[in-house]
C-alpha cells in the first residue's frame, strides 16, 4: 500500500499555523483540537505532527517515539475532557470509511449517552 499525502490539507495548515483552531493539548509530537462541528459535548480531534494519510499509515511507518507521543495526546485528552463515564475513539480512512481529511487523526467524542457504533 502506497500512501500519498497531501499536504494542503487542512489538518497539515492548521499544523502550519495558517488556520486557527481550539487546542485542547500539544506535545512534540500530536496536537489536540476541538472539531469544529461537534457531534457531541466533547468532540476532539487527535493528530500527529507527522505526515500521515490514516491509522493504517501511521501504524507502520510512525516511530515509536511519534506512537507514544499520539497515545499520551489521547490520555490527556480524556483527562482534561473528563469522560470518565466513557467516549468513542474514531478513526475513519479513506473512501469505505468515509475520511474527510486526508490526515491522520482520532476523533475523541463524549460527553454524553452515544448511540450504537453503526448504523444498518
Ligand atoms: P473525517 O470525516 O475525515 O473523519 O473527519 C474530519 C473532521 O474534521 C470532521 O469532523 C470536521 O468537522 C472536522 N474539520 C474539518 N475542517 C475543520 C477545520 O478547519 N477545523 C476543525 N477544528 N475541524 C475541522
Amino acid at each position: 500500500m502506497e500512501f500519498a499525502y497531501d499536504d494542503q490539507n487542512i489538518f497539515a495548515k492548521i499544523l502550519r499555523g495558517e488556520i486557527p483552531n481550539k487546542t485542547v493539548f500539544e506535545n512534540a509530537h500530536a496536537l489536540a483540537f476541538e472539531d469544529i462541528e461537534p457531534q457531541a459535548p466533547v468532540h476532539v480531534l487527535v493528530i500527529p505532527k507527522g505526515s500521515y494519510v490514516s491509522l493504517d499509515h501511521f501504524a507502520r511507518d510512525a516511530s515509536p517515539e511519534e506512537q507514544a507521543g499520539f497515545m499520551q495526546a489521547v490520555a490527556e485528552v480524556c483527562r482534561i475532557t473528563q469522560v470518565d463515564d466513557g467516549f468513542r475513539a474514531i478513526s475513519n480512512a479513506r473512501t469505505h470509511g468515509v475520511q474527510d481529511v486526508p490526515h491522520f487523526h482520532m476523533h475523541i467524542i463524549g460527553g454524553t449517552q452515544l448511540g450504537r457504533m453503526l448504523q444498518k
